[in-house]
Protein backbone atom coordinates (compact mmCIF):
# COMPACT_ATOMS: atom_id res chain seq x y z
CA UNK A 1 0.00 0.00 0.00
CA UNK A 2 1.69 3.83 -1.06
CA UNK A 3 1.80 5.81 1.80
CA UNK A 4 -0.56 8.31 2.48
CA UNK A 5 -0.26 12.07 4.01
CA UNK A 6 -2.54 13.27 6.83
CA UNK A 7 -3.60 17.19 5.98
CA UNK A 8 -3.43 18.00 9.82
CA UNK A 9 -0.84 16.63 11.08
CA UNK A 10 1.34 16.78 7.21
CA UNK A 11 2.75 14.23 7.82
CA UNK A 12 2.85 10.71 6.57
CA UNK A 13 4.37 8.51 9.35
CA UNK A 14 0.71 7.64 11.35
CA UNK A 15 -1.68 6.59 8.49
CA UNK A 16 -2.68 3.08 8.44
CA UNK A 17 -5.93 1.43 6.74
CA UNK A 18 -8.46 0.25 9.13
CA UNK A 19 -12.11 0.00 9.70
CA UNK A 20 -13.12 3.42 11.31
CA UNK A 21 -16.77 4.07 12.31
CA UNK A 22 -18.57 7.12 11.29
CA UNK A 23 -21.40 8.83 12.87
CA UNK A 24 -24.38 9.77 10.72
CA UNK A 25 -26.85 11.29 13.59
CA UNK A 26 -27.57 8.77 15.87
CA UNK A 27 -26.23 6.34 13.38
CA UNK A 28 -22.82 4.93 12.40
CA UNK A 29 -21.15 3.73 9.25
CA UNK A 30 -18.26 1.50 9.00
CA UNK A 31 -16.16 1.58 6.22
CA UNK A 32 -12.23 1.00 5.64
CA UNK A 33 -10.02 3.37 5.05
CA UNK A 34 -6.77 5.69 5.74
CA UNK A 35 -6.67 6.54 9.05
CA UNK A 36 -4.03 9.17 10.87
CA UNK A 37 -3.14 7.29 13.79
CA UNK A 38 -2.43 10.53 15.86
CA UNK A 39 -5.31 12.98 15.21
CA UNK A 40 -7.71 10.16 14.12
CA UNK A 41 -8.29 12.06 10.78
CA UNK A 42 -9.95 9.82 7.82
CA UNK A 43 -9.93 9.65 4.17
CA UNK A 44 -13.61 10.01 2.67
CA UNK A 45 -12.96 8.60 -1.01
CA UNK A 46 -16.10 9.65 -3.23
CA UNK A 47 -15.99 5.49 -3.35
CA UNK A 48 -17.05 5.42 0.28
CA UNK A 49 -19.03 8.64 0.40
CA UNK A 50 -21.23 6.35 -2.62
CA UNK A 51 -21.53 3.55 -0.14
CA UNK A 52 -22.76 5.58 2.64
CA UNK A 53 -25.26 6.80 0.49
CA UNK A 54 -26.14 3.53 -0.29
CA UNK A 55 -27.00 2.49 3.27
CA UNK A 56 -28.19 5.74 4.47
CA UNK A 57 -30.87 5.32 1.72
CA UNK A 58 -31.62 2.01 3.31
CA UNK A 59 -32.15 2.65 6.48
CA UNK A 60 -35.44 2.40 7.97
CA UNK A 61 -35.39 4.56 11.11
CA UNK A 62 -34.30 8.54 11.35
CA UNK A 63 -30.69 9.29 12.19
CA UNK A 64 -31.40 12.83 13.77
CA UNK A 65 -34.49 14.08 15.74
CA UNK A 66 -34.45 17.97 15.89
CA UNK A 67 -36.53 20.26 17.97
CA UNK A 68 -37.44 23.85 16.70
CA UNK A 69 -39.10 25.86 18.41
CA UNK A 70 -42.49 28.13 17.32
CA UNK A 71 -44.70 30.67 18.38
CA UNK A 72 -48.40 29.41 19.14
CA UNK A 73 -49.24 31.37 15.69
CA UNK A 74 -47.17 29.36 13.55
CA UNK A 75 -48.15 26.41 15.04
CA UNK A 76 -51.62 26.79 14.20
CA UNK A 77 -51.15 28.09 10.87
CA UNK A 78 -48.50 25.07 9.95
CA UNK A 79 -51.59 23.19 11.15
CA UNK A 80 -54.32 25.01 8.90
CA UNK A 81 -51.53 24.83 5.63
CA UNK A 82 -50.99 20.97 6.43
CA UNK A 83 -54.71 20.10 6.47
CA UNK A 84 -55.13 22.12 3.13
CA UNK A 85 -53.05 19.30 1.69
CA UNK A 86 -54.04 16.35 3.82
CA UNK A 87 -50.91 16.24 6.01
CA UNK A 88 -50.30 16.62 9.40
CA UNK A 89 -47.97 19.35 11.22
CA UNK A 90 -44.77 17.55 10.96
CA UNK A 91 -44.70 15.92 7.64
CA UNK A 92 -45.72 19.24 6.77
CA UNK A 93 -42.38 20.79 8.32
CA UNK A 94 -40.89 18.52 6.71
CA UNK A 95 -41.65 19.38 3.31
CA UNK A 96 -41.08 23.23 3.85
CA UNK A 97 -37.20 22.35 4.80
CA UNK A 98 -37.18 20.36 1.91
CA UNK A 99 -38.41 22.48 -0.13
CA UNK A 100 -36.07 25.09 1.22
CA UNK A 101 -32.94 23.26 1.15
CA UNK A 102 -32.99 21.51 -2.49
CA UNK A 103 -34.87 24.74 -4.45
CA UNK A 104 -34.66 28.03 -2.05
CA UNK A 105 -30.54 28.05 -0.18
CA UNK A 106 -29.38 27.62 -3.77
CA UNK A 107 -30.54 30.58 -5.50
CA UNK A 108 -28.45 33.35 -6.29
CA UNK A 109 -30.93 35.62 -4.99
CA UNK A 110 -31.46 33.86 -1.54
CA UNK A 111 -30.14 36.50 0.59
CA UNK A 112 -32.27 39.29 -0.62
CA UNK A 113 -35.32 36.71 -0.37
CA UNK A 114 -34.23 36.34 3.03
CA UNK A 115 -34.30 39.38 4.19
CA UNK A 116 -37.89 40.00 2.33
CA UNK A 117 -39.30 37.64 3.94
CA UNK A 118 -37.57 38.11 7.24
CA UNK A 119 -39.03 42.03 7.32
CA UNK A 120 -42.75 41.32 5.74
CA UNK A 121 -45.77 41.48 7.25
CA UNK A 122 -47.16 37.78 7.72
CA UNK A 123 -43.49 37.06 8.99
CA UNK A 124 -44.72 39.44 12.16
CA UNK A 125 -47.67 37.86 12.70
CA UNK A 126 -46.02 34.04 12.60
CA UNK A 127 -44.22 34.75 15.70
CA UNK A 128 -47.49 35.96 17.85
CA UNK A 129 -48.03 33.60 21.33
CA UNK A 130 -46.42 31.55 23.55
CA UNK A 131 -43.15 29.51 21.55
CA UNK A 132 -42.93 25.74 22.13
CA UNK A 133 -40.85 22.95 20.77
CA UNK A 134 -41.54 20.48 18.30
CA UNK A 135 -39.96 16.87 17.44
CA UNK A 136 -38.99 16.56 13.37
CA UNK A 137 -37.66 12.86 12.68
CA UNK A 138 -35.14 13.08 10.23
CA UNK A 139 -34.23 10.25 8.04
CA UNK A 140 -30.77 10.38 6.33
CA UNK A 141 -31.02 11.84 2.90
CA UNK A 142 -32.72 15.01 4.20
CA UNK A 143 -30.06 14.89 7.37
CA UNK A 144 -27.18 15.23 4.37
CA UNK A 145 -28.94 18.06 3.49
CA UNK A 146 -29.44 19.91 6.61
CA UNK A 147 -25.79 19.39 7.71
CA UNK A 148 -24.17 20.92 4.97
CA UNK A 149 -26.69 23.68 5.21
CA UNK A 150 -25.87 23.69 9.16
CA UNK A 151 -22.26 23.90 8.39
CA UNK A 152 -22.54 26.38 5.84
CA UNK A 153 -24.72 28.68 7.90
CA UNK A 154 -22.90 27.63 11.20
CA UNK A 155 -27.01 27.29 12.84
CA UNK A 156 -28.00 23.81 14.51
CA UNK A 157 -30.22 21.25 12.41
CA UNK A 158 -33.34 22.73 14.30
CA UNK A 159 -32.82 26.28 13.65
CA UNK A 160 -32.37 25.50 10.01
CA UNK A 161 -35.77 23.87 10.31
CA UNK A 162 -37.32 26.89 12.11
CA UNK A 163 -35.68 28.89 8.91
CA UNK A 164 -37.07 26.78 6.33
CA UNK A 165 -40.56 26.33 7.83
CA UNK A 166 -41.08 30.54 8.36
CA UNK A 167 -39.30 30.91 4.81
CA UNK A 168 -42.27 28.51 3.43
CA UNK A 169 -44.73 30.04 5.42
CA UNK A 170 -44.08 33.89 4.71
CA UNK A 171 -44.17 32.79 1.43
CA UNK A 172 -47.62 30.74 1.75
CA UNK A 173 -49.24 33.72 2.94
CA UNK A 174 -48.22 36.33 0.71
CA UNK A 175 -49.22 34.76 -2.26
CA UNK A 176 -50.85 38.26 -3.94
CA UNK A 177 -47.71 40.05 -2.86
CA UNK A 178 -46.40 42.70 -5.82
CA UNK A 179 -43.34 41.13 -5.13
CA UNK A 180 -43.15 38.74 -8.29
CA UNK A 181 -40.85 36.75 -7.59
CA UNK A 182 -41.93 35.70 -4.40
CA UNK A 183 -44.94 34.49 -6.34
CA UNK A 184 -43.55 32.13 -8.25
CA UNK A 185 -41.61 30.61 -5.19
CA UNK A 186 -45.55 30.80 -3.94
CA UNK A 187 -46.21 28.66 -6.69
CA UNK A 188 -43.87 26.26 -6.73
CA UNK A 189 -43.86 25.41 -3.36
CA UNK A 190 -47.62 25.15 -3.52
CA UNK A 191 -46.63 22.34 -6.27
CA UNK A 192 -44.14 20.85 -4.30
CA UNK A 193 -45.99 20.25 -1.49
CA UNK A 194 -48.92 18.88 -3.51
CA UNK A 195 -46.49 16.35 -5.32
CA UNK A 196 -45.16 15.03 -1.88
CA UNK A 197 -49.07 15.01 -0.27
CA UNK A 198 -49.92 12.74 -3.28
CA UNK A 199 -46.95 10.39 -2.64
CA UNK A 200 -47.34 10.13 0.91
ZN1 LIG B 1 -3.06 13.27 11.41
Amino acid sequence: MTKRFCPHCEDDTNVIEKKVSIPVGTEAFSARTHVCKKCGSYELTPKIRKEMDLWGRSLTKNVVEPQPVFSEATHRFAEEMAAQFGLKRVPFFRVLTAFYLNRVVNRDDFQELKKFCDSHAPRKLLDEGDRSKVSVPIRYLMYRKLETFSEVWTVSHAKAIEEAVLFGLTVLSCREENFEKLRVIADSLQQYISEIAQAA
